[in-house]
């Protein structure tokens, strides 16, 4: 299928993720018009140099008016007060979706806000990188990857297919899930590996300065993974941590079980153990590469 989905969408925060649907969106051909909005004076000077929207506004009530398709794309911390500014402006009949890392959390803050004329219908891609800002993004990030929506029961058919249509066409792969799944499951796959990687290189921060230099001259060996995931968005990683608290310290505590028996394997020269360990762990990165996820 070709031709707009949408006559006018609505992108509310044009950073990483909000500017890679508009160049995707534009790309495909999936809107007529584009409003952007963001708080950030930056982040709305980069966009309008970049031609990114067909306006680019302070307000976000000013962006989502007669939009049919809204995305949050704004760190989940950000939601209440963005849901308050758009509830009285969206238009009868529209969707309001996002992309936030955590699920649970969005129908907590947004859900109530959004009115009954208004189709709600929250997202994620499962795509990103390390970078943040409206420069950051590109048309290509969803090609290739999971988009999850988690609808809520009762959801409109013909709305739900529009929006796996409108990921489709940007390349992705689309699944719905339940929200409470959706939070576990990108605990240990997402959550818990930042988490780690935000220890991992904040230990070697805090190691003697002759050892650090060494840490860093070194990196190749594996410290360097670390890095890039530890180098992501502050603030957005904090919301995250902040509002999928219970799967993520769950998945944590399986996590410290895990470690100590490696440890203890370490400590009384278990090599068989740790071998068997390694194995498994082996075969889990070759299911990744063959589900092209790699
Ligand atoms: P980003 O690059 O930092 O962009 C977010 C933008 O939203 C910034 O320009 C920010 O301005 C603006 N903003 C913050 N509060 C706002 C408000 N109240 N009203 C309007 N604009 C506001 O972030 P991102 O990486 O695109 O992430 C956005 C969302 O996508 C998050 O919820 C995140 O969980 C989700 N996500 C991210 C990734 C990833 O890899 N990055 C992947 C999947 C999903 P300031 O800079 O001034 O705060």
């Amino acid at each position: 299928m070709s031709g707009p989905l949408f006559d006018k969408i609505a992108i509310i925060g044009i950073g990483l993720i909000g500017s890679s649907i508009v160049r995707a969106a534009r790309k495909h051909g999936l809107a007529t018009r584009v409003a952007i909005a963001d708080s950030s004076a930056d982040a709305r000077q980069v966009a309008a140099e970049l031609k990114l929207g067909d306006a680019v506004h302070a307000d976000p009530a000013e962006a989502v008016k007669d939009a049919d398709l809204t995305i949050v794309c704004v760190p989940i911390g950000a939601y209440a007060e963005v849901g308050q500014a758009i509830a009285a402006h969206l238009k009868s009949g529209s969707i309001v979706s996002d992309v936030g890392s955590v699920k649970q959390a969005v129908l907590r803050d947004l859900g109530p806000l959004v009115p009954d004329h208004v189709h709600f219908i929250p997202g994620h891609p499962i795509a990103g990188t390390e970078h943040s800002g409206p420069a950051a993004g590109f048309a290509e990030l969803f090609e290739g990857r999971w988009t999850i929506l988690t609808p809520l029961p009762g959801w409109d058919e013909a709305a739900v297919e529009r929006l796996q249509q409108f990921w489709a066409r940007m390349g992705a792969m689309v699944e719905t899930m339940e929200p409470i799944h959706h939070d576990q499951v990108l605990a240990i796959t997402s959550h818990l590996p930042h988490l780690i990687a935000y220890t991992i290189v904040g230990t070697a921060t805090g190691l003697e300065e002759h050892t650090q230099r060494e840490v860093i001259k070194f990196s190749a060996s594996g410290f360097r993974d670390f890095t890039r995931i530890a180098a992501s968005n502050p603030i957005m990683w904090r919301d995250i941590f902040l509002n999928n608290r219970e799967a993520v310290l769950e998945m944590l505590g399986r996590f410290s079980e895990d470690l100590t028996a490696l440890q203890r394997a370490i400590r009384w020269g278990e090599g068989e153990k740790l071998e068997d360990w390694f194995t498994r762990t082996r075969a889990i990165r070759r299911s990744i590469i063959d589900a092209k996820q790699a």
